[in-house]
């Protein structure tokens, strides 16, 4: 039966990088047997310009109606300055929670060809490929009570609450400890436990779960140590799990020891290993419309997206390897581009995987 996959570009660069990522699905499908139909949907400032709300009630129904969800970036100036619960943002909160996905996985790699593109010295980021599993519909992103109040004596004062029950670590963690299974059978969980009480739990929590995987070695690591050495010595790491807003500051700082935010692919999936795959940048409203992101996050994207929500793994080789060809041959766009090689544009990339599929 064909995937059913549903395409939300929604804001600044979302739809130039989308629109890469579907034409090779569309290659996929009309040359390399895919079977796939594609759906499209509005989120984010898109979707407040046409319907009034970040996330209409149709997209919610057609995400969960599909197998896998395929998503660019939200956000822009534009719609700064909305009431928070209308803001784009919001959107894609939402549209996580509704669909329960509450893994995301980001991929933390250096392809060879970019080694020169990392600030950090070649020794230290030299085959480095982490897995990040971070909490994704829980803790202090969505924790309440929430707000900005005023006290009586009139100044205001802002909180949110970090909070985890069990289960919901219960699952991030066997998540983790499953991914591993497939690696190199180490998780480093990372938390706060000598400060947060929530993570005193979490670490607690998963302590106990790795007793039902006793193939994998499991290290507990302070947050700020693991920021300290993710760029000291990045390669001790295989799978990091930890919980929403440190993974958020973390993957963020992985994401740039591989060189640039527009290489990283990610996914979010529920229980039943349906998926958002987005790459992991925002909207880049300082490059939109210009025709110079780089599409490779959003494609790579797509080959996690056919691992992970499709099981079609074959399709899956076939992007990431068509990704490493265009790579060795020296083409680049403008944010991972060196002397010397071939600069293209956001569609000249799209156009050379595509090529490279062949
Ligand atoms: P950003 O990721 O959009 O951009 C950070 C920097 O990286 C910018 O200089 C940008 O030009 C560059 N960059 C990002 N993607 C690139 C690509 N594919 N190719 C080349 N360069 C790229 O983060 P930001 O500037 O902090 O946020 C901009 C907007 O995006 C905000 O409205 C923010 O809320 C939103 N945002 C959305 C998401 C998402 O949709 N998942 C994630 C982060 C930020």
């Amino acid at each position: 039966m064909a995937h059913k996959i549903l395409i939300l570009p929604g804001d600044g660069i979302g739809p130039e990088v989308v629109t890469e990522a579907e034409k090779l699905l569309f290659v996929l499908a009309s040359q390399f047997g895919l079977e796939i139909t594609l759906q499209h949907g509005l989120i984010g400032g898109a979707a407040f310009d046409a319907t009034g709300r970040p996330l209409p009630e149709e997209t919610v129904t057609a995400a969960q109606a599909s197998d896998a969800i395929l998503f660019g970036a939200i956000g822009g100036p534009k719609w700064e300055k909305l009431d928070r619960l209308l803001r784009p943002e919001r959107g894609l909160l939402a549209l996580r929670s509704a669909l329960g996905v509450f893994a995301n996985l980001r991929p933390a790699m250096v392809f060879p060809e970019l080694v020169s593109a990392s600030t950090l010295k070649a020794e230290v980021i030299e085959n480095l490929d982490i897995m990040f599993v971070r909490e994704l519909i829980g803790g202090i992103y969505f924790g309440e009570p929430r707000g900005i109040e005023t006290r009586e004596n009139g100044e205001r004062v802002g909180f949110n609450t970090l909070i985890y029950s069990e289960s919901e670590i219960e699952r991030i963690a066997r998540m983790a400890f499953e991914v591993a299974l497939h690696r190199k059978r180490r998780v480093c969980s990372v938390d706060k436990a000598n400060v947060l009480e929530a993570t005193e739990l979490w670490r607690e929590v998963v302590s106990n779960v790795v007793k039902d995987y006793p193939q994998v070695k499991l290290e507990h690591m302070y947050v700020d140590n693991a920021a300290m050495q993710l760029v000291k010595a990045p390669k001790q790491f295989d799978v990091i799990v930890t919980t929403n807003m440190f993974g958020d500051i973390l993957s963020d700082l992985a994401s740039m020891l591989s060189g640039s935010i527009g290489m990283l692919p990610s996914a979010s999936l529920d229980e039943n290993g349906r998926g958002l795959y987005e790459p992991i940048h925002g909207s880049a409203p300082d490059i939109a419309g210009q025709n110079i992101a780089n599409p490779l996050a959003t494609i790579l994207s797509v080959a996690m997206m056919l691992r992970y929500s499709l099981h079609e793994l074959k399709q899956a080789d076939r992007i990431e390897k068509a990704v490493q060809k265009v790579l060795r041959d020296g083409i680049r766009s403008a944010d991972i581009y060196t002397e010397g090689m071939t600069l293209v544009s956001t569609q000249e990339m799209g156009d050379a995987v595509v090529a490279a599929l062949q």
